[in-house]
């Protein structure tokens, strides 16, 4: 095994107690869909598999413990100034209604879930994506749905951890929320090596908590 990318931590050692849902903090999924999750994805994230999995088990424990659950869910049109073909950064991936964009089987069903990246946006962030002509951000309802549920302090996991949870945890922050990173249920793209570690760094920098 080599490369950081591929040494996902088993989620042993993160308890409930270290997390402290409850009502107040909310239980943020990123993009565990299959284009990213699944080793048969086009934009498979290593170890998203076994992220998947530690989310699934993430999930049960927030929801028991009351708190709020939101799936973010990458959704994007066939053709999109998003994909490397029309001129963007990445290979097609998670379009709109494909298997690809579904969220991973392994999974509870999520109590809430908000799309990011259609017409002609980028879908970093799970609170809001940029126009990539006009640059105007399009928010999501993920602002709007912790507010309607009293939540102030979010623990996000997911993929990837370079790219769409970095994503989420800014604007989380920006937004004033006391910001939780769990490291061993996200796993990072790594397009630069040691990219997921820098993130990381830059994220607690910023003010986060990464357990
Ligand atoms: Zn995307």
């Amino acid at each position: 095994m080599s490369g950081s990318q591929q040494e996902v931590p088993e989620v042993v050692g993160i308890s409930d107690a270290d997390l402290r849902f409850g009502a107040g903090t909310a239980l943020v999924v990123v993009d565990v869909q299959n284009d990213f999750a699944d080793p048969a994805g086009s934009l498979f994230v290593s170890g998203g598999d076994r992220v998947a999995a530690a989310v699934a088990g993430l999930m049960r424990s927030a929801a028991a413990d009351g708190s709020l659950v939101v799936c973010t869910q990458d959704w994007h049109p066939a053709v999109t100034p998003h994909f490397e073909e029309f001129g963007g950064r990445w290979p097609a991936h998670c379009v709109a209604g494909s298997w690809g964009a579904e969220l991973h089987p392994s999974l509870p069903p999520a109590e809430s879930v908000v799309r990011k990246g259609e017409g002609e946006r980028d879908g970093y962030s799970g609170f809001g994506a940029r126009d990539l002509g006009s640059g105007e951000v399009e928010p999501t309802g993920l602002r709007e749905l912790l507010e309607r549920a009293g939540v102030t302090r979010v623990v996000i996991v997911g993929l990837a951890l370079d790219v769409c949870v970095r994503a989420t945890a800014i604007d989380a922050l920006a937004l004033g929320l006391k910001t939780v990173v769990v490291s061993a249920a996200t796993a990072a793209v790594d397009l630069q090596p040691g990219e997921g570690a820098r993130t990381l760094a830059e994220l607690r920098e910023a003010g986060a908590e990464v357990v």
